[in-house]
């Protein structure tokens, strides 16, 4: 097998991949690496379903980004064949005066004329009667947003990059990299590979695979769990409830309706303990919150979706002091890209940062990398869980 290419991606998890195929695309030489078999069960992107929202409660600076990210999983349905996005809407709902996210959501849509309607607890109850709320709670409603199949996606992208000429080593671990004068090194157990320019993109793992690099970002995973309950087909199922997110007394949760008969599977977003992704638990069920917070919120907000657990997972979130991503280059090596700390809201944009980090790792332009993503950004401060 060749040895030498343009570009090595370290991780070809839902960032990684995205990038394989944008940047196979353009006939640039590439080789994607793995240390498991994508998509798979061991990083941040397993579980079946992801919520893509548009109008942007953690920023309107995202909203150009992700319609950008929404057009480009359309064309990979278009392209692949395979089913990539279902456009359920996604309700968000909190006490008045409460969410700062709703705010700057209904702020979002307005500065980007998104489609958005708002409503009164009142409301969402009559349109949803699979939901629970007092009258006074507000919600909007997006009904442009849905639901990506992550899986589907890493699988069409890694067909579409191998089938573009792109290399994929799938369970060989990168070990570690040198960096060269113009060139960086991979080292695996399958042989060293060396690469003009690299992007690692390895989730979960990115700080410890940077720490290599001599950076020692504020990258945090955290253990997070997810639980399909039986629900109520008449009232949960994908035709008519949508895909959710919800800040309430009990907490920050996100949800999805029951696909095919999948029960209604739920996560909280607020809660996650600090994890090595090495020696993760990943049973669910281990620790009684894993499944009690979700019980809570279903019994409080959707009584008729809280039957018996079908079955539970666990992921990881890799959290940044201010949730926002890092997506730049080395401050010592400008030829080593870095795309980390998707803080548990990153995969619906996976399809945009892979063109985008294909351009970064081709052809260098400035305004490729968004402040709000620099690694010298005020706010990405050293995070005092690590
Ligand atoms: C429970 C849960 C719910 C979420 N919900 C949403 C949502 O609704 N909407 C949304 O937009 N986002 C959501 N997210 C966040 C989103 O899934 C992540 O931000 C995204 O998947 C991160 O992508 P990644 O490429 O960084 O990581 P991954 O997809 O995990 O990819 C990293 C890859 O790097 C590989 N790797 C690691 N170390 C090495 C090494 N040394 N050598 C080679 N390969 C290596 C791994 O095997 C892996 O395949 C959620 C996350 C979780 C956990």
């Amino acid at each position: 097998m060749d040895k030498y290419f343009d570009v090595i991606v370290v991780g070809a998890g839902s960032i990684g991949m995205a990038s394989g195929y944008f940047l196979a695309k353009q006939g640039i030489k590439t080789l994607l690496i793995d240390a498991f078999d994508p998509p798979h069960a061991s990083g941040s992107h397993h579980g079946d379903t992801r919520i893509i929202r548009q109008a942007y409660g953690e920023g309107r600076d995202y909203v150009p980004l992700v319609l950008r990210a929404q057009t480009l999983w359309n064309e990979l349905e278009q392209v692949s064949g395979d089913k990539i996005f279902a456009q359920t809407g996604v309700l968000s709902f909190s006490p008045e005066g409460h969410s700062s996210f709703l705010d700057e959501a209904i702020a979002s849509a307005k500065a980007y004329s998104l489609p958005i309607e708002m409503m009164n607890g009142t409301e969402v109850k009559k349109r949803w009667p699979g939901i629970s709320v007092p009258d006074h709670y507000r919600a909007i409603f997006e009904p442009d947003s849905g639901v990506l199949f992550p899986e589907n996606c890493i699988r069409a992208y890694r067909k579409l990059a191998e089938e573009n000429g792109a290399i994929l080593l799938t369970n060989v671990p990168v070990t570690n990299i040198q960096v060269g004068k113009g060139s960086v090194s991979v080292e695996t157990a399958k042989g060293v590979f060396t690469a003009d320019r690299i992007i690692v993109s390895g989730g979960a793992w990115n700080g410890k695979i940077l720490s290599k690099l001599g950076l020692n970002l504020p990258l945090l995973p955290t253990r997070q769990t997810i639980g399909w309950f039986e629900a109520d087909e008449d009232l949960y199922r994908d035709t008519v409830f949508p895909a959710f997110t919800a800040e309430v007394p009990e907490g920050m949760y996100y949800g999805f309706p029951s696909f095919r008969g999948s029960g209604v599977k739920i996560g909280r977003h607020d809660y996650g303990q600090p994890a090595d992704p090495d020696t993760l638990n990943r049973e669910f069920g281990y620790y009684p919150e894993d499944e009690g917070y979700l019980r809570n919120f279903l019994e409080s907000h959707m009584p008729q979706a809280a039957g018996n657990l079908k079955k539970g997972s666990v992921c990881m979130y890799t959290k940044t002091p201010d949730e926002h991503f890092i997506i730049d280059r080395h401050p010592s090596y400008p030829h080593v890209i870095i795309a980390a700390g998707f803080s548990g809201h990153g995969f619906k944009f996976a399809s945009a940062i892979g063109e985008r980090l294909s351009r970064l790792a081709s052809a260098w332009k400035p305004d490729d990398i968004l402040p709000l993503f620099s690694i010298n950004r005020p706010t990405l401060q050293k995070n005092d869980e690590l």
